[in-house]
Order: C-alpha cells, then sequence, then structure tokens
C-alpha cells in the first residue's frame, strides 16, 4: 500500500523509508548508504550529519529507499538532520549534469556547494537591546544616557549599531541595562536582506534599449545575448528584466554574475541606487559571516538578488529564476582548479534545468556566443551604438618600427633606463593632461619586470623545480612567481656566477611604466591599479573612486582596469604593448586580444568628450589589429570562425586536455604512453600529444600534456570516460581531465 501512494503521500513515504543514500563533499563519485533512525523522517536533498571513519561529516541526501534486499544492521545510521530548507531538485540535478559534463565526480561538485557547511548550524545570537515598556523613575539622564535611549526604534538594535548610533560607549549601555531602561536581547546574525524597491525606476530608456529590454522581460526561458558596444546601457537594460523578473514572482530570485571583484564593488553600489537595497555580494574577500549570511539566506530564499563572481552559480539557491552573465567572454569565468568548469556555459545549463532565461551580456562575445546566437540557439539582441552623446572612441595604432621610443635624460649620474612610451603616445597624453582630463596607460603585466637576468652569465631568475620565471615587483623589492607563489628578496648576486650588481629587470611591468609617466609628467597626479597593488578590497575602491571622480590624471593599469569601469572624465587610453596578448599561441590568443583592447579602449569617452585610444604594435598589419581599427568585429570573428572550422577547434568541434603531473618523471612519461596506447578507437577523435607542458616543471613536479579533438556530433564525455577508465593511475601522479579547457599551459 505504502509503494502505491507513497508518490502521492510524502509523510508516508518518509516513515517507509529505511535506507537513504548520502552525498558527501568529498571528491567522490557516489553517495553512501546510511540507515535512516526510526524517529526521523527524511526527504530527498535535506542536509544531515553522519558518521564517516573516525569524523562525522554533513552531507545531503542523495536517494531514499524502503525495505530491500540489504542488511539493515549492517548500516551506520545518520546522525541528525539539520533543520533548514533542503537543495532542492534543480541544484541536486544541476550538481549530477556538472558532475557528468565536467567528469570531476558528484561529490566534488557538491563540495562546491556546500564549501560552507559551517552556515548548516544556527548561528549563535548577537547582543542587542530593546526598549523596556516604561522608563524607570529617577533616573539619572546624562547626555549620553540620552542619546542611547533616542537611538533606539521600536526593532531590537545590535550592541555595535547602537553604539554607531549614540556615539556612547558599552559602559553608558550597560549602566542603561542596570538602571532598567534596556532589555537584553539577542538577534541572528544573519539578517536577510533587505527586498529590492521595485517601485523605483531606472533611466527612462532610448528606444533601441527599451525593445532590448522588453525582449528580455518578456522571455520565460532560453538563452540569450545581449551584444551592445561599450557604454550601449546593457547593464540599463537587464536591469530592466532583472525588475521584471523580482516583479512577477514575489519569491524569485536573481544571480548577476560578473568576472571580476573589481568589477563587483562598484556594481554592488550601482544595484544599490537602482534597487534602494543592497544585493547580497559574493566573491573571494567577503568575510567569513558574510560568505554564511549569505549561504543561509540564498538556501532560505531570503536574498532576492545575488551579485556574485563564477562561485555563486553555486549557491543553493531556493528559487532562481534568472541568471545574468556579465561580460560573458571574459576568461575569468573559466574555474581552472579544483572542479574545472566553464561558470557561463554551466550558467546556460542552469537556466535550461531550471526553465528560466539566461542572459549573457558582452560588447565582444566569445565566437562560442557569437556562432550559439547566429545558429538560433541563443536570442541575439542587439544594441548598436553609444547612449546619448557618447561616441566610441577613435582607434589608432603607432608603428613602433617608425616611432621608436625617447630616450629620458638620465637623473644625474644614473644610467639612461630603457623607455616604452613612444613620442605619438607622450603627445596623446600631453593633450588629455592639458585638457585637465584623464589618461590610461594600459600594460597587461603586473610587477616591473617580467624577467631579471644575470648580464654576466645569462642566467634568468626562475622559481625553484619549475620553467617560470621570477617577476620583480619593485615596491615590495622582491622576485615573484606568479604560477607558485614563490617570493624572495629581490637578491644582490647572481645565485649562479655569484657576480655582484649584474641583475637586470627585462622588459616591462605596469610598475616600470608607472616609473616612466612618472618621469615624464612628474606634477601629475599617478596611480597603479593591478590586482596585487591594489589587493585588499578598501584600496581597489579608492583607486577606483578617485579614477572615477577625476582626482587621478594617469592610471596605470593592467586588465583590472579594462573591464566594464565607467570613468567619465577618461578621454586617452594607451595601449602599451598590443602585440603582447598574442604572443600566447592558444586557440584563443587573438580573439582575447581583440576582446581585451577593444575592452580598454571602449573605456575613453564613455561620458560627452570624445575618447582616443592608441596601440603600440611591431606588427600593424596584424588581422586582429587591423579589425580592431577598422571597428569591424564581425569580419574580424569570421575570419576567426574560418580558422577554427578549418582546424575543428571550439565551437566547431570540441576539445578536451588531458593533463598528467608528478614529481616521477619517469613514472609520468611512462603513463602517458601506456594511456596512448590503450585509447579506445572512435571515428572523428584525434589524440595530440603526449607532449610536454609549455610550463613542464611547476613545484618540483613534471606535466605531459595531451589533447584531445572531436567532431561536434561526439560524445567527448563518453570517449574520456572510457579511456580513463582503461588505464589505472598510480598514487604518486595526478591525472586531470580538462573538458573545454582554455589554458594550454
Ligand atoms: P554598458 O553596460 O553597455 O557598458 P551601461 O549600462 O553601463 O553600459 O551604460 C553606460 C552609461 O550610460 C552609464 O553611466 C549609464 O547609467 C548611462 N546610461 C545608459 N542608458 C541610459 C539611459 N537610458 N538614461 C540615462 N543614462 C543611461
Amino acid at each position: 500500500m505504502s509503494t502505491l501512494f507513497s508518490s502521492h503521500l510524502p509523510e508516508f513515504e518518509h516513515s517507509a523509508h529505511k535506507r537513504a543514500q548520502i552525498l558527501l563533499p568529498m571528491p567522490l563519485a557516489s553517495a553512501f548508504d546510511y540507515a535512516i533512525p526510526a524517529d526521523m523522517a527524511l526527504s530527498l536533498g535535506e542536509f544531515v550529519e553522519v558518521p564517516f571513519g573516525p569524523r562525522r561529516v554533513n552531507g545531503v541526501v542523495w536517494g531514499l529507499e524502503q525495505e530491500g534486499d540489504y542488511e539493515f544492521s549492517k548500516l551506520k545510521p545518520i546522525v541528525m538532520r539539520h533543520d533548514c530548507e533542503p537543495l532542492n531538485d534543480q541544484v541536486r540535478q544541476f550538481i549530477e549534469w556538472v558532475a557528468n559534463y565536467t567528469l570531476f565526480p558528484l561529490g566534488a561538485v557538491l563540495r562546491l556547494v556546500m564549501r560552507h557547511g559551517d552556515a548548516l548550524k544556527a548561528p549563535k545570537g548577537i547582543i542587542a537591546w530593546e526598549k523596556t515598556n516604561a522608563l524607570p523613575e529617577n533616573i539619572r539622564l546624562t547626555d549620553a544616557r540620552k542619546a542611547v535611549l533616542a537611538a533606539l526604534g521600536q526593532e531590537p538594535i545590535t550592541n555595535a549599531a547602537l553604539k554607531q548610533a549614540s556615539g556612547a560607549s558599552d559602559g553608558v549601555i550597560k549602566g542603561l541595562e542596570k538602571a532598567g531602561a534596556l532589555c537584553r536581547t539577542s538577534l541572528d546574525p544573519d539578517l536577510p536582506f533587505d527586498i529590492p524597491n521595485l517601485d523605483r525606476k531606472g533611466h527612462t530608456l532610448a528606444a533601441d534599449q527599451r525593445e532590448a529590454a522588453d525582449q528580455l522581460c518578456e522571455a520565460e526561458k532560453g538563452a540569450f545575448l545581449l551584444d551592445g558596444v561599450t557604454g550601449s546601457g546593457k547593464t540599463e537594460v537587464y536591469l530592466e528584466a532583472v525588475s521584471a523578473v523580482l516583479a512577477r514572482d514575489p519569491s524569485a530570485q536573481i544571480l548577476v554574475l560578473l568576472p571580476e571583484i573589481g568589477l563587483t564593488l562598484p556594481f554592488l553600489k550601482r544595484i544599490e541606487e537602482r534597487f534602494g537595497a543592497a544585493p547580497a555580494p559574493w566573491h573571494s574577500d567577503i568575510s567569513g559571516a558574510m560568505r554564511r549570511r549569505v549561504w543561509r539566506r540564498v538556501l532560505e530564499g531570503q536574498a532576492r538578488l545575488v551579485v556574485g563572481a563564477r562561485s555563486a552559480l553555486f549557491l543553493p539557491f531556493k528559487n532562481l529564476k534568472l541568471i545574468i552573465v556579465d561580460e560573458e567572454h571574459d576568461a575569468a569565468y573559466k574555474q581552472e582548479d579544483g572542479v574545472l568548469y566553464q561558470g557561463r556555459d554551466m550558467a546556460v545549463a542552469r537556466g535550461a534545468l531550471g526553465g528560466f532565461p539566461v542572459v549573457l551580456t558582452s560588447a565582444t562575445p566569445a565566437l562560442e556566443t557569437l556562432i550559439n546566437a547566429t545558429e538560433g540557439r541563443y536570442r541575439h539582441i542587439k544594441l548598436t551604438s553609444r547612449y546619448g552623446p557618447a561616441q566610441l572612441p577613435e582607434l589608432s595604432l603607432i608603428d613602433m618600427r617608425k616611432n621608436p621610443p625617447q630616450k629620458l635624460d638620465p637623473i644625474k649620474d644614473a644610467p639612461v633606463q630603457p623607455v616604452w612610451l613612444s613620442p605619438p603616445m607622450v603627445e596623446g597624453v600631453n593633450m588629455s593632461l592639458e585638457r585637465g582630463e584623464q589618461s590610461l596607460l594600459f600594460l597587461n603585466r603586473r610587477g616591473y619586470a617580467p624577467l631579471t637576468l644575470c648580464r654576466k652569465c645569462g642566467y634568468r631568475m626562475k622559481s625553484p623545480h619549475s620553467d617560470t620565471c621570477l617577476v620583480e615587483h619593485r615596491f615590495e623589492n622582491r622576485l615573484v612567481c606568479h604560477h607558485t607563489g614563490y617570493s624572495i628578496p629581490k637578491p644582490n648576486a647572481c645565485p649562479q656566477c655569484n657576480a655582484v650588481g649584474g641583475l637586470a629587470a627585462c622588459g616591462p611591468g605596469v610598475e616600470r611604466i608607472a616609473d616612466e609617466a612618472a618621469q615624464r609628467w612628474p606634477k601629475a597626479k599617478l596611480e597603479i591599479l593591478s590586482s596585487d597593488r591594489t589587493r585588499s578590497p578598501e584600496k581597489l575602491k579608492a583607486v577606483l573612486n578617485a579614477m572615477r571622480d577625476g582626482d587621478i590624471d594617469i592610471l596605470v593599469a593592467t586588465q583590472a582596469a579594462a573591464k566594464g569601469h565607467h570613468f567619465p572624465g577618461l578621454t586617452f587610453v594607451g595601449v602599451v604593448d598590443a602585440d603582447l596578448g598574442l604572443a600566447g599561441g592558444d586557440l584563443r590568443a587573438a580573439e582575447r586580444t581583440y576582446q581585451l583592447l577593444c575592452q580598454v579602449s571602449g573605456r575613453a569617452g564613455r561620458a560627452d568628450k570624445p575618447g582616443r585610444a592608441m596601440l603600440q604594435t611591431y606588427a600593424p598589419d596584424a588581422p586582429v589589429l587591423q579589425a580592431l581599427i577598422d571597428s569591424d568585429r564581425d569580419k574580424f570573428m569570421a575570419a576567426e570562425a574560418a580558422g577554427r572550422i578549418s582546424m575543428l577547434f571550439p565551437p566547431f568541434g570540441r576539445i578536451a586536455a588531458i593533463i598528467l603531473r608528478g614529481s616521477d618523471e619517469r613514472g609520468v612519461q611512462e603513463l602517458a604512453k601506456s594511456m596512448l596506447e590503450s585509447a579506445p578507437r572512435a571515428n572523428g577523435i584525434e589524440i595530440w600529444g603526449p607532449a610536454p607542458a609549455p610550463i613542464y616543471r611547476l613545484k618540483g613536479d613534471v606535466r605531459v600534456r595531451m589533447l584531445v579533438r572531436a567532431r561536434r556530433d561526439i560524445n567527448l564525455q563518453g570517449f574520456l570516460k572510457d579511456w580513463a577508465n582503461a588505464v589505472k593511475v598510480p598514487s604518486n601522479i595526478r591525472r586531470v581531465i580538462d573538458v573545454d579547457p582554455y589554458s594550454f599551459m
């Protein structure tokens, strides 16, 4: 009888379940069986605590069974059920989908969702105060006490907030408690997030913006590409859709993904201004307390609008109804360690599973996205001009062979320093300074110099046991490896030949360009913006605000400044080395260069004053640069597409990388050989390699890569799974499969 009715009567179903499959947030492919205690009723998706070896760990109910062909008494019982919302079907399906797609174990994907498992326990309350019914007679009221009483409202207020509002000390507050004028109470520290005020309207949209917004507001499902030049108002447009979805469903939640934390901070402010409520933030720099608060409130549906980095995709949303992927082309959406996934693509899958729309926005969409749009899988919505008087900047190339940088007069007896800015570039900055406008000098390289070389013996400073060069960071006077994190104070002598004073900085990083700029324009207010100089969110915010408010004349920056920012006074952008990205040689090098240069030049002239961008190059005929100055994105993308079709590269074919890594060089090479020998034969699949990875030695390991290329109609994951299962990997070697790789290092 219970079987017949179980699907209709969940309460009967609960009592009948004896065994549960519990998925644990660990790199394991399947769930474990546990006994359900007789007094515990469970549903799928609930969070439970179970014994695991000597420990107790939290997991999720992945399956439920009734009486069956198993020995109940041999199962360990579930310890407890957490008193919170379960992970809903959509999130569980998403976890399964991501695991199947990326070929990472199911439990490893669950870990992305449960990283903040401590949020499952109800947090300790925080001290708060409320008024007593009546003020005690004869109470002595000093000014400080009066200020405290005046700061009390109808609702309890936290100790910290009361102190801030009244300016009073703990002593004054405690004194009032003793006198019977205040009552102590406790508040849940994880306050729900404010509900966006939908009565607040955004800007009045221009006709093309309105048309685009209407399409998004009406959308019920499917993927959309909102394709508009920088400054065309894409954000204004999608915020209309955000508002419409929130208005349609009073419990709907929305996720806006941004590629960079630097973009998140000003964006949070913009949203707060638009909706009168701060959204829930999610990125690597939020505090542990905020992390727990966001996680819990997202699970309970009390964070309606979440703004975050790619990992926010794995928050346990209760009722997710729209995802926006801003700057969708950005490579930062690819997670490059742990579970390897492409956040943009996973967002589209999440929307498909949840039956809600996903909007990808960009001025320079990825070729993958563009092809999805032109082939009709995504709806393509275009905005072709900047909003209002703002015009796209005038772009020009500087041929460095004809315009070599002019040396500066040396300071006193110092040797003449190499310089990097050509006369036209210098003139560009001069003009901007004369008009009281701002300039951005862009070089996508952190630190002072990318290479430190001994002039006597030719030794290159490297990270130990690695093939990676140390980058000089002059402010800290250190040499740092950007791959391994290794860092040392800059030595005086060469570690190989011991020659003193022979170590020379080769090539420029942003710090070196800033040095040159400081010498050329000693009176200008200068700042550097790069992820390591502005690591703390406060510092980053301060620099971005100063730039926005016109308090910086020249900003020297890496790509941390290239994306999305709106600096109204910026009229000149100088790209120091437009050839830099092309050297990477991977399949997306030209596309990425195009996107980055387009984004960075798009920072100029975003308000009423016209902007100019100049790009220094030794290869002015390179198709990427020609396409850029002709503003002919479509022609460039068509050429890119033709190149990729001929190679059957994504999106016209599929690729996966296999990386073997270990300290036993012979073992790694033998494994690579035996993998190649045991590869299943399959039509339409080619295997390239094994070959040493471009960074072959890393932290004492060697790394060998293989690349698998498949026709689009082939089940690549099925092939990779069969192949991986055919070869046993020794425990001292790590094998990583990267489906849709973006990094080839
Ligand atoms: P995008 O996201 O395409 O780069 P934004 O949405 O950030 O563009 O818009 C660029 C600037 O123009 C912003 O300051 C924005 O507030 C302003 N803007 C865009 N559309 C409008 C509008 N309809 N009315 C007023 N200001 C607008």
